[in-house]
């Protein structure tokens, strides 16, 4: 099979404004980025978002993946293009690449195969410059609070106490601790710091949930950049740029429009990390789809514990948005790894290793349905996979009353995902959503986090470190214990142990921090440790990229 990259190349776009018409966009409602590449106007968002919605949310999640990823981008595009060979309209709405993963181990993050969106050497690269922007309007914070510092610090800012950081849209580990303001007092003051990555910037996030240019200025205002030396929170709005930040990020607040391979609309906009942010696309995007698309696909990032429990419980929260069915992406390759497989043989057939990693995903079933809703299973299937153990899901599923598909859109693209497309549209004409998020955001902290650790992680209760009990006293007497919660913790296990997998019984979810987010509205809850910033392995990604004299790039998956 050619690689991600020639398949993408392979293909002829169509002009972008045949996809914006085709959609229902007028003239005025868009402006071409190039010849494949749109954004919406702001004209068209207010316009578009007082009418009502009329598309149904198709919500793609996963099980717990392996380092990979089990294809919920690829199940999300596939799925679009299955709905659009048995004549439906859908849109899919995506997250923005970051750099990070492109040039770390995963890759890109625009689908597979002949499940993609493109054109993807662009939406994997720089793309429109949204996450440019997110980093400059974040870094001028903290570039304006080290001003403040070493010019008087009239705000009484505590050098040991500013908690914005910096950030860059690259893997590099050597930033996470720095020391800045080295060299003698015209260079500032020195205290110790770090970078995050871009995408883990609380920026980031209050893009994606943000519904207007007000509602986005007054959330970058309400942001905690640091305490005064009497402990007191020093808020974004105190040192007076967050306009200046909204001015950085007016473009990119706007949804991009892309193509599928086969042509469907597609929203690529925001891509907020799913452990320290909410891990889900601009309620802009998913919004503005909805007023213009019958059937709208989106994803959230790592498994159903992380993105669509943030989904449920954040998003709808700020929204009302509620999925009316839940696609949840399995692979045989990472239920072997949750039947205690190791990393080098996921790919050999072994159906009692499947087996025993089944619970994993019956775990993922059942928390969908406390949520009350409708789940159907997506079998994405694997080059190596053997058809017994393919049936053995089936069987499982089935026993379960749960609806089971076996999608094939990497190899086949959309006529790959017609079985699938099949089930999801069975599922929304046949089993109603009666939807229900796990917890009222009005409950204590300690409540909402026992909620979330015994009824969706499978923990027993809640370990709160000191300082993170201190941390919850002292969100509770600023008046933000009302907040919804954003859980951080590992991608690789439904607990806060990433060796720990299946479905893990007789553990308590180890809390150690509680930051609050203030100007995208949670409170972000470490459990054990989480990379805010990443680094590269041994041979990055990047070695692979190359770009030859015509300019076609080459290497990019
Ligand atoms: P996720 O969104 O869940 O993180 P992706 O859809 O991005 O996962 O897929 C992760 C990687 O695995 C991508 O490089 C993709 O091309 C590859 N992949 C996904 N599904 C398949 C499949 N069925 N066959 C081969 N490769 C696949
Ligand atoms: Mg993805």
């Amino acid at each position: 099979m050619p690689t991600d990259i020639e398949i993408a190349q392979s293909v002829s776009l169509r002009p972008i404004g045949e996809i914006a018409a085709h959609l229902g966009l007028e003239d005025d409602e868009w402006e071409p980025y190039g010849r494949t590449k749109a954004k919406v106007t702001l004209e068209a968002l207010q316009r578009r978002l007082t009418q009502p919605r009329i598309g149904r949310l198709i919500y793609v999640t996963a099980i717990t993946a392996t380092a990979a990823g089990e294809g919920k981008t690829c199940t999300a595009i596939g799925l679009t293009q299955g709905l659009g060979k048995v004549g439906r309209q859908a849109t899919v709405c995506l997250r923005e690449p970051s750099l990070g993963p492109t040039f770390g181990i995963k890759g890109g993050a625009a689908g597979g195969g002949y499940a993609q969106v493109v054109p993807m050497e662009e939406i994997n690269l720089h793309f429109t410059g949204d996450i440019h922007a997110v980093g400059t309007a974040h870094n001028l914070l903290a570039a304006v609070i080290d001003n403040h510092l070493s010019k008087g610090n009239a705000l009484r800012i505590d050098p040991n106490r500013v908690v914005w950081r910096r950030v860059m849209d690259m893997n590099d580990r050597e930033l996470r601790q720095v020391v800045v303001g080295l060299g003698g007092p015209a260079n500032g003051v020195v205290r110790e710091t770090g970078f995050d990555i871009t995408v883990a910037s609380e920026v980031m996030a209050i893009l994606c949930l943000a519904d207007s240019i007000t509602d986005l200025k007054e959330r970058l205002g309400r942001m905690l950049v640091a305490y005064t030396y009497e402990g007191e929170p020093v808020y974004a709005r105190d040192l007076g740029v967050h306009g200046a930040m909204a001015a950085l990020l007016r473009d990119a607040f706007r949804p991009n429009l892309v193509q599928t391979l086969e042509g469907q609309p597609a929203f690529v906009h925001g891509g907020p990390f799913a452990n320290i942010a909410h891990g889900n696309n601009s309620i802009l995007a998913t919004e503005l789809a909805l007023r213009l698309s019958e059937l709208v696909v989106t994803e959230g990032g790592f498994g159903a514990d992380l993105g669509a429990e943030k989904f449920f419980d954040i998003v709808h929260g700020y929204t009302g948005l509620t999925p009316d069915v839940v696609v949840l992406v399995a692979s045989v390759r990472a239920l072997h790894m949750h039947g205690g497989v190791s990393k080098r043989e996921v790919e050999q057939a072994n159906p009692e290793a499947l087996l025993a990693g089944m619970p994993n995903l019956i775990r993922h079933i059942e928390n969908v349905q406390r949520f009350g809703l409708p789940v159907v299973v997506a079998i994405n299937r694997f080059p190596t996979d053997a058809p017994e153990e393919l049936e053995l899901i089936r069987t499982r599923c089935a026993e379960m009353g749960v609806p089971v598909a076996l999608s094939d859109v990497v190899a086949r693209g959309g006529e790959g995902g017609v079985e699938l497309a099949a089930a999801v549209l069975d599922a929304l004409d046949q089993r109603p959503a009666d939807f229900r998020p796990l917890y009222h955001w009005n409950l204590p902290i300690t409540e909402k986090l026992d909620r979330l650790a015994t009824q969706i992680y499978g923990a027993d209760g809640v370990e709160l470190s000191p300082a993170a009990q201190k941390q919850v006293r002292e969100a509770e007497r600023n008046g933000w214990g009302q907040l919804p919660l954003c859980v951080a913790k590992t991608q690789h296990s439904l607990s806060d142990d990433p060796d720990l997998k299946g479905a893990p019984t007789g553990w308590k979810l180890r809390v150690r921090e509680i930051r609050p987010s203030l100007g995208a509205g949670f409170l972000v809850c470490l459990a054990g440790d989480v990379m805010t910033m990443p680094g590269l392995p041994t041979h990055p990604a990047a070695e692979r990229v190359d770009i030859d004299a015509s300019g076609r790039i080459t290497g990019l998956f």
